[in-house]
């Protein structure tokens, strides 16, 4: 137990699916929960819901500041956690949250529910809709060899996290420009769509295949940036990319 690292889960405004997609991990997670990680305090799979002091906060959904219990919480969750994650499109960006509006324009009224890095700071973002259930496992287990391996797992688990912390790091400052020149302008679009269905303003249409953004339209929400699987693409992540892989699967065995 004492080799494990303390984890606590805070749950604010979404739809629940990031704890879905956790619980999809099925053994997995029960590796996890055995050898890893000891889960202090989570609204569904722990007794102890109020949050404690640990080594890393998971925070799922974005934060209805018309809520006060719900501010509070999010603060809190910040004083006491070492490290914190934001879980998820919600946390990360606004993202459902962000839709409920009708398909309305923007108004300051629709600004209630806010993601969690405009009210603290956020180390980690694992973005996605729900992200997979297999890069929460990976991003447990490589916090796990980060804070308790040896030098070359903390290494690898340095390569792999990197990329997750800068967009966390970057945060909501990112809008369609980013994705144009650091995606769209560097050869490493796949057409795949997700930004334009993650744009709260449509600002984003495809054509040919591509993304093309309207900028008048855009409010610089970042949603299309990090919900860009390309976005994270990282030289270290590719070049190290077996052995981050050997190092997951050796832990979940
Ligand atoms: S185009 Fe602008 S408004 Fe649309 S998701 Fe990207 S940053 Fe947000
Ligand atoms: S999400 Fe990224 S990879 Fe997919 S279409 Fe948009 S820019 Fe291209």
């Amino acid at each position: 137990m004492a080799d494990k690292i303390t984890v606590g889960y805070t749950h604010l405004s979404g739809c629940t699916g990031c704890t879905v997609a956790l619980a999809d991990n099925y053994a997995g997670l029960l590796t996890l929960l055995d050898k890893y990680v000891d889960l202090k305090y989570m609204p569904t799979l722990a007794d102890a819901r109020h949050i404690q002091k640990v080594d890393v906060s998971f925070v799922e959904g974005s934060v209805c500041i018309n809520d006060k219990l719900a501010v509070e919480e999010i603060k809190e969750t910040r004083e006491k956690s070492a490290v914190v994650v934001a879980l998820g499109g919600c946390a990360c960006y606004g993202n459902i949250t962000r839709f409920s509006r009708g398909g309305q324009q923007n108004q300051p009224g629709h600004e209630a529910y806010l993601p969690i890095g405009d009210l603290i700071k956020v180390d980690v973002f694992i973005p996605g809709c729900a992200p997979t259930p297999q890069l929460i496992r990976n991003v447990a287990v490589m916090a796990y060899l980060l804070l308790k391996g040896t030098k070359e797992q903390k290494d690898l688990a340095t390569a792999f996290l990197k990329p997750l912390m800068a967009a966390a790091a970057e945060g909501n400052s990112a809008c369609f420009c980013d994705l144009m020149t650091k995606v769209i302008n560097q050869g490493l679009c796949m057409g795949c769509g997700s930004c334009a269905a993650a744009c709260p303003v449509n600002a984003i249409t495809m054509e040919y295949g591509k993304p093309q953004g309207e900028r008048d339209l855009c409010i610089k929400c970042g949603a299309c940036y990090h919900q860009c699987p390309r976005s994270w693409f990282s030289f270290d992540v590719v070049s190290n990319y077996e052995a981050i892989n050997e190092a997951i699967m050796a832990a979940l065995q």
